[in-house]
């Protein structure tokens, strides 16, 4: 009976459906210990043989030596980074993404799974105040999503301006931008205008300030501007760079990679009303959105200019486009620099269906409230002090005294006694500590246990 590859295992299956539901039943889900349990380099030699070994064996191995040796970062205690906190409905629709056929790259062959994708980002799109008929794909990540959308953005202002050469369009980004702004820049081959601002946050007057110091204004076809900084959580002035994109025929891009979520938190909601400027939009469900890895929603203002620039051609993709159905022909793969593509956005679309929206806003919403209550305990205790106030969920502290090794020490001290993970950063050449909140389960014991191990 077929390829002995191919065969229905029904004993293994068991046994790895019994792995997943030992992971999906864990509450808390426990931190492990990332690469404090590191394995040598050569205990895995031999392991790819001629015939193959035991499945049993390599499935024990894994969960025994392997799974150990990370930091699980749907664990409550992982505050480092952005977290990922997958709800239990994203998981077991990611396996059932697993398991089916399914390649979300056009219409032709998935136009289900296009249908319920483009249901969640239509309703991003609407949270975000962007117009009927946005629309884009689910991509791998927010680099993809800055990257894709920068270059679409670069396409239309070399159009727009005919008499630059290919290479001299620029955009406008902040210092603060993430470092995947400036890696998509370095593809695209174009310069940024690296606008510095007083307090971290890029505003209309920063923009104006620089633009008027510049050698070339005129080459500035776009801008750039942030929702949610992933080291502060700081919200750019999204009405002041949106309107004077619109007064100027800029392109506007919005990375709300973290904190697009905010669309979500009903307290911080308003400070994303500018959105509604952008011309292209991420945000990533498998941050502040309780999706499992690895997926971005990229949302276009206008998906048609989009598709012109990013649609790839080749003689044997012509059947692609040539549905019957043109109306809703709608093709992921037009929208971003990718073809082949995992039904990546059905997980978010499954939970955000199943939980509901409200079950969102408190979730999200949680974590902003739990960065506000971290901030008082802060200020009452004496070893610690707020280096700025909270933004989102990103608290930013200082323990007063310590040295960059002593930090370093304690996140690794933490880790090992599996009480929390939490990273040093860097804020204005210093080294202060960061809590990234995610987790509706992130309790306030933790946070006051962490903060008691900081005293001596
Ligand atoms: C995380 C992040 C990115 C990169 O997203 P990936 O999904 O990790 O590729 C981009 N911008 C911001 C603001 C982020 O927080």
């Amino acid at each position: 009976m077929g390829h002995p590859m191919f065969n229905y295992n029904a004993e293994l299956t068991n046994e790895v459906f019994a792995y997943c539901r030992e992971r999906l039943s864990m509450d808390p889900v426990p931190l492990d210990f990332g690469s404090l349990h590191a394995m040598a380099p050569g205990d895995m030699k031999g392991f790819i043989t001629s015939g193959g070994r035991n499945a049993d064996e390599i499935l024990n191995f894994f969960r025994d030596e392997l799974a150990p040796a990370v930091v699980s970062i749907d664990s409550p205690g992982f505050l480092a980074f952005i977290p990922n906190a997958p709800t239990k409905n994203s998981l077991l629709f990611d396996m059932v993404v697993a398991c089916s056929g399914l390649n979300g790259t056009s219409w032709l062959e998935s136009s289900g799974v296009v249908m319920a994708e483009n249901l969640a980002l239509a309703f991003i799109a609407q949270l975000a105040g962007m117009p009927d008929g946005s629309g884009g794909a689910f991509v791998s990540g927010g680099s993809l999503g800055n990257l894709s959308s920068l270059t679409v953005g670069r396409d239309v202002g070399r159009v727009k301006h005919p008499e630059l050469a290919a290479h001299e369009v620029r955009f406008a980004i902040s210092s603060d931008a993430h470092s995947s702004i400036g890696k998509a820049l370095h593809v695209l081959g174009i310069e940024p205008l690296i606008v510095n601002t007083d307090d971290h946050r890029f505003t209309r007057e920063s923009l104006e300030a620089a633009l008027a110091n510049d050698q070339n204004p005129s080459s500035v076809v776009g801008i750039v501007a942030t929702s949610g900084t992933t080291n502060a959580g700081i919200v750019d002035d999204l009405e002041g760079l949106g309107s004077y994109a619109r007064e100027h025929d800029l392109w506007f891009h919005v990375d709300g990679a973290y904190g697009g979520a905010a669309l979500f938190s009903p307290s911080e909601r308003h400070l994303l009303a500018g959105l509604r400027h952008a011309d292209s939009f991420i945000v990533d469900p498998h941050k502040w959105l309780f999706g499992p890895l690895d997926c971005c929603a990229l949302v276009y203002r206008n998906p048609t200019v989009a598709r012109k620039v990013l649609a790839q051609q080749a003689g044997y993709l012509d059947i692609l486009h040539t549905s019957d159905d043109e109306h809703y022909e709608w093709n992921p793969s037009d929208f971003a620099i990718h073809l082949s593509r995992r039904a990546r956005g059905l997980p978010f679309w499954f939970s955000l269906v199943t939980n509901g929206t409200d079950a969102y806003e408190s979730a999200v919403q949680s974590a902003v409230d739990l960065a506000h209550r971290t901030e008082c305990k802060i200020h009452d205790l004496d070893h610690v002090e707020m280096v700025r106030p909270v933004s989102l969920s990103i608290v930013l502290f200082r323990r007063l005294g310590w040295s960059t090794e002593r930090y370093v020490e304690w996140s690794h001290q933490l880790l090992r006694d599996q009480i929390a993970f939490v990273t040093p950063t860097k804020w204005e050449g210093e080294t202060v500590a960061r809590f990234a909140f995610l987790h509706p389960d992130t309790t306030d014991e933790l946070v006051d246990q962490i903060l008691a191990t900081m005293r001596d």
